[in-house]
């Protein structure tokens, strides 16, 4: 047809952790085969955007090549797992991310084809007895019914939005020792507009259980989602729907009967925040690490801000460093020698990429999905769009002496929701063409969903849409009250009452 097809490759890189040499492969790659750009999202991957079919068998190899991979980073498989990736706050954050590699092998797809096309060009036999009765010993041969999405996520930071995942493990420390996990199940954010058989959901914590038993347990939810997940209807078909109709109890005597009983109650948890920690901290071990602000993850040269050139040169001159993406879009060097730092940040300066003082406290806390020009299902801009709008936001901000204040906000394309706009304070999802369905009221650990308070506002009119809000958040809060609090507590409740005012009359 003459038709060039575009194609979007995204890396399985479990917990977002790259070694040096492996970014500068993802760094290659995007250069040769892609749009110049690196993409992280927010599930610790990296996506490449504008992949034109010839340039697809040789990203994929060389990605395999480097000892990652893009096997299950899509599909109804388990995703790429993600593990919180800051190294300040315990050292039994290496044994998560064991444990967490461990769940990425077992749930991994054992089909030979995908090395047999991408890996190792050879032509399976497929009259041979091993491939003509293949059954992958998990999936079975039609796989799960939809995606399956797992984190691991170390209290107090929940920045993995932990309970947006069909399978979460809560870590449980002791000191710096890990005893196991509070298991979380049936979260998932994913809905469409209009048809309320769809919905966002938190997942249910249903018990604890030892890491000796973490491969275990992560079978089983994956085998329960398998087992009983809705096959005849994609929109029906995730983890959180078994849960929310079966019931917790359901659930938890049916984890409990597929591993001989291993959950006992939950242990004490608490969470405090999902931000990342910006700039250089001290790691729990006396290495330095650097967090750095990507804004909408999109790791790109502009004039005067060189982020991916910099980050190339930092892999290659300081080959022991380690690259982690973290589930908030963001890129954190870990392992720094503290005799490395000055020599870090000098290099990051003199490509234009601060390492202290990077965004604005609202700029900090945004997340966008990628949706218009590259995901096909983008019903208005996010990626795009996001940047202009919270430089609105924040002028509407500091006119009212509002300019401290943080307030979570992120935006998607389409109700689908990959950057989470369901958790966060205010949450913007696309309608059309500049239109945006406006979502208030989630908090500051990832623990409280927010709802829709207006079907559609134009983003022409965002300043006299959320003027009023601000301004009441202002004069109505109580002490220290965040605008996601004071939506929940006062601005939802109210939208309620009209509605079903509105609905009576
Ligand atoms: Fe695409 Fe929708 Fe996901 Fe955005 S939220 S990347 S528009 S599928």
């Amino acid at each position: 047809t003459g038709k060039k097809w575009l194609v979007m490759i995204r890396g399985r890189i479990p917990g977002g952790v790259m070694n040096s040499n492996q970014w500068k492969v993802f760094d290659d790659l995007a250069t040769e085969y892609g749009n110049n750009t690196l993409r992280v999202t927010t599930r610790q991957s990296i996506q490449f955007h504008g992949v034109v079919k010839k340039g697809l068998g040789p990203l994929i190899k060389r990605i395999n090549e480097s000892l990652l991979s893009t096997l299950a980073a899509c599909g109804d498989v388990n995703r790429n797992i993600t593990v919180s990736p800051t190294p300040a706050t315990t050292r039994a954050r290496d044994e998560v991310v064991k444990d967490a590699y461990l769940v990425t092998e077992a749930l991994a797809p054992k089909t030979p084809a995908y090395h047999s096309i991408w890996v190792d060009n050879v032509q399976l036999n497929l009259d041979a007895p091993e491939n003509t009765s293949f059954t992958d010993p998990l999936y079975g041969q039609v796989y799960l019914p939809r995606k399956f999405k797992t984190s691991f996520v170390i209290p107090p930071s929940n920045d993995m939005d932990v309970f947006t995942n069909d399978l979460g493990f809560i870590a449980v420390v002791e000191g710096d020792k890990l005893l196991g996990y509070n298991l979380a199940v049936g979260g998932g954010l994913g809905r469409s507009h209009g048809n309320d058989a769809t919905y966002t959901r938190l997942a249910d914590v249903i018990g604890f259980f030892p890491r000796e038993k973490v491969v275990e347990v992560a079978k089983a939810v994956l085998t329960i989602h398998r087992d009983f997940g809705d096959r005849t209807n994609r929109k029906h078909a995730r983890l959180k729907y078994v849960v929310a109709e079966r019931g917790v109890e359901w659930m938890t005597a049916e984890v409990n009967r597929r591993t001989n009983g291993a959950l006992s109650g939950v242990r004490r948890f608490e969470f405090t925040s999902t931000t990342d920690t910006y700039g250089w901290h001290r790691a729990v071990d006396d290495s330095d690490f650097l967090t750095l602000f990507v804004q909408t993850g999109r790791i790109k040269d502009v004039e005067g801000h060189a982020m991916k050139t910099a980050l190339r040169q930092v892999a290659e001159k300081f080959p022991h460093i380690e690259f982690r993406l973290s589930a908030n879009q963001n890129v954190i060097l870990a392992n720094v020698p503290p005799a490395d730092r000055a020599g870090i940040d000098a290099l990051l300066k003199s490509h234009g990429v601060k390492t202290s003082d990077q965004a604005s406290i609202l700029h900090a806390a945004s997340m966008a999905c990628p949706s218009m020009p590259t995901c096909g299902l983008g019903l208005a801009e996010s990626e795009r769009a996001l940047p202009g709008i919270i430089n609105r936001i924040e002028k509407l901000t500091a006119e009212l002496g509002l300019a401290s204040e943080e307030i979570i906000i992120r935006s998607t394309g389409c109700p689908n929701g990959c950057a989470r706009p369901y958790m966060a304070e205010i949450g913007f999802v696309g309608k059309a063409p500049g239109k945006y369905q406006l979502w208030l009221g989630g908090d500051v650990s990832g623990q409280r969903l927010n709802k829709v308070y207006k079907d559609v506002i134009k983003e022409a009119e965002l300043e006299a849409e959320l003027k009023p809000l601000f301004t009441r958040w202002k004069n109505e809060r109580v002490t220290g009250e965040r605008f996601g609090d004071f939506a929940s507590r006062v601005l939802l409740p109210e939208a309620a009452v009209a509605q079903a005012a509105a609905a009576a009359a």
